[in-house]
């Protein structure tokens, strides 16, 4: 029997392209699905489009590109980083190295803040990273302005650009700095924020996270709650009279999350489950 003949690389398919990927990918829990976005991305078409036509031919330049990040991708870099992107209550937002790629999760800040259904001008998101809290806030918001800021310079330009594909930028002040250098007092309705909030000796973090994210996004100091007993007391004096904060936390930090907040004045109105079933979130309010 004679051998198949290999084929040329501008012979190929897409459909070929996309079960040679997923075979590829087998290697990775969501290997599947990433091999999805990849192509998507790359084909420049939606998850429809991709199903179907799978005898469209596909060029060398595009099959090359799906193997760079076909192999990124194997070796543990996340997804966001190799494509540039992630969403985020339904919005496109730009993704690099410098910042923390937007959970979903953190979607949950947006749903607490909309329930809260009171009248909100001015809002205030603390180390913005991609800026996917405070600028889903605003598409949501149109007559809310944002303060918000990152130590971060490459954050900020990555918020920016972020403001700017999303038509907000003109609704945004911004400072590169830590929130403690910038006290407007009585001044804001909300205060959100997804704080670093691992500890530096926690051993649950994923070696993608570890290797690939900014730790200054990730990781605090004092059992991960450095920054809570800085911007809890900050955000008491920056909130106008009833004016709340929604802050996310992690596995664990609940109770001594709720007595900083406590003890910075703020009275809790509520700590949120994450869709885990994990305490996430926590709502307080500057009360009269
Ligand atoms: N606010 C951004 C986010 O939630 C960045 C958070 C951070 O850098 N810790 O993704």
């Amino acid at each position: 029997m004679s051998k198949p003949k290999s084929k040329r690389r501008g012979d190929l398919k897409k459909g070929d392209l996309f079960r040679d990927t997923i075979r590829k990918m087998k290697s990775i829990e969501s290997g599947h699905l990433d091999a999805q976005w990849i192509l998507m991305d790359v084909l420049n078409c939606d998850r429809s489009a991709l199903l179907l036509k799978a005898d469209q031919p596909v060029s060398e330049a595009e099959a090359e590109k799906v193997d760079e990040y076909v192999q990124r991708r194997i070796l543990g870099e996340p997804l966001a980083y190799i494509l540039g992107h992630q969403d985020f209550y339904s919005h496109r937002f730009v993704v690099t190295p410098d910042v923390l790629i937007p959970r979903p999760e953190t979607e949950l800040i947006i749903d607490e803040v909309l329930k809260l259904q009171r009248p909100i001008e001015s809002i205030a998101d603390l180390g913005c990273g991609s800026g996917c809290i405070g600028l889903s806030l605003l598409l949501e918001m149109p007559q809310a302005r944002l303060w918000t800021c990152d130590i971060s310079e490459a954050a900020i330009e990555v918020m920016k650009q972020n403001a700017v594909a999303l038509g907000v930028l003109d609704r945004v002040k911004y400072s590169i700095s830590d929130v403690t250098e910038n006290l407007m007092e009585n001044k804001y309705d909300v205060i959100v924020s997804n704080p670093p909030y691992i500890a530096k000796n926690d051993e649950r973090v994923e070696d993608s996270v570890k290797l690939y994210e900014p730790h200054s996004a990730l990781f605090a100091k004092n059992k991960g709650l450095e920054f809570y007993e800085k911007w809890l007391p900050w955000s008491f004096k920056a909130l106008r009279k009833n004016g709340v904060i929604v802050f996310e936390f992690g596995e664990g930090q609940a109770e001594s999350v709720s007595k900083l907040a406590e003890k910075a004045g703020l009275r809790v109105m509520k700590i949120e489950k994450d869709l885990a079933g994990i305490d996430r979130l926590i709502v307080a309010v500057k009360g009269s």
